[in-house]
């Protein structure tokens, strides 16, 4: 594919004047990459264009039939904010790629848009709020574009990377949340589109959510949709638990979400000398281990949190207090060492950093 063009802006945007105050997701950055593709010309002309609005055809597959796949990643200001770095870029594209597969989207050209995101990623490098905890969201997406109602895979789709400047999400500090066994929505089935990142499976989990809400939790703890009984996921993020020493988080079996951030766990508690198991996880036996004080601590990962501590986990009207209500101790450490990670601050020996700019 011929080289990623550049469209300048007349004029760039008043950046936030406090970045704590910024609610997540609602601030964008000057520039977007685009990129079409039809059958005629397979994916095409990339290019680095100014943020703007879109015109979609009112008949537009997407609004229809949500063919769709997104991926959520972060930048940082890295090594005292000398460089800008991508916390595992190739490894959240690679999973993008799979999610068109699962899709039937046609698969994008992986080194031009892998050239195209650093380039975008340089060139709004002063978008990237240098405060503790605060990054540079970078939302990838690529949606169905025919103008036509028929019900079939679409022939044209449009992907584009945006940019959000977020403040900490850990505002009042790093705080543990209530979660709820759901056992009557569920979010994905094996079969279905669990391990693709996909609208659907968010539209999926809205409902759910407000009634955890509701009832006064903050997650919904995901079963399987065949059984209703083996741990899925929390809210939209993986879920790890540390039982008698060892971490332990559901294997993915088709119907969950393959974080990067889950992987960033247990290769780091591998290489902390932690026994890390994948396997199917029941409810019920979780509450064994409960019960019998082997269930030590119970974190969700994301890139959005990274690590969020669960203090009490509701079942069947009881509530189960996790860690004596606080932060666990590994999760704390995990989440220091991840944030050092992403800043530099503790040196990257895995390869997760990739840096993209220069100060
Ligand atoms: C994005 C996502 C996650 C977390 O994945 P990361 O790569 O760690 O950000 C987990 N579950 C669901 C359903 C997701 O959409």
């Amino acid at each position: 594919m011929s080289e990623i063009r550049f469209v300048k802006a007349d004029k760039l945007k008043d950046k936030p004047a406090d970045m704590s105050k910024v609610k997540f997701g609602t601030v964008f950055t000057d520039y977007m990459f685009e990129m079409e593709y039809d059958e005629k010309n397979g994916w095409h002309d990339a290019r680095i264009t100014p943020y703007k609005d879109l015109a979609v055809s009112p008949a537009n597959a997407t609004l229809h039939y949500g063919q769709a796949v997104f991926e959520g990643m972060k930048a940082y200001r890295y090594n005292d904010g000398k460089q800008a770095a991508i916390f595992r870029p190739m490894t959240h594209l690679e999973r993008m790629e799979n999610s068109c597969k699962i899709l039937d989207i046609p698969e994008f050209p992986l080194e031009t848009v892998h050239e195209g995101l650093k380039k975008l990623i340089d060139i709004e490098k002063d978008w990237i709020p240098d405060g503790p905890g605060q990054s540079l969201y970078i939302r990838p997406v690529i949606f169905a574009t025919d103008p036509y109602l028929g019900v079939s895979v679409s022939s044209m789709y449009t992907m584009l990377i945006i940019l959000s400047p977020v403040a900490a999400y850990y505002a009042n500090g790093f705080a543990p949340v209530k979660i709820m066994v759901e056992d009557k929505y569920v979010r994905a089935v094996r079969g279905g589109l669990g391990e693709a990142k996909t609208p659907a499976n968010y539209a999926a989990s809205l409902h759910a959510g407000m009634v955890a809400h509701e009832k006064g939790y903050d997650q919904t703890l995901w079963l399987d949709g065949v059984e209703r009984k083996y741990i899925e996921e929390v809210g939209s993020m993986n879920i790890l638990f540390k039982i008698d020493g060892k971490i332990v988080t559901p294997m993915l079996d088709g119907s969950i979400l393959n974080g990067v951030t889950r992987r960033t766990v247990l290769a780091i508690a591998k290489e902390w000398g932690y026994e890390t198991e994948e396997r199917r996880i029941s409810v019920d036996e979780l509450k064994q281990y409960y019960e019998s004080g082997k269930l030590e601590e119970v974190f969700g990962s994301g890139t959005a949190a990274v690590i969020s501590p669960v203090s009490t986990l509701g079942y069947k009207g009881h509530d189960m207090t996790i860690s004596g209500g606080k932060i666990g101790e590994f999760a704390q450490k995990m989440y220091d060492e991840i944030d050092g990670l992403h800043t530099g601050k503790v040196k990257d020996t895995y390869g997760f950093i990739e840096i993209v700019g220069e100060y």
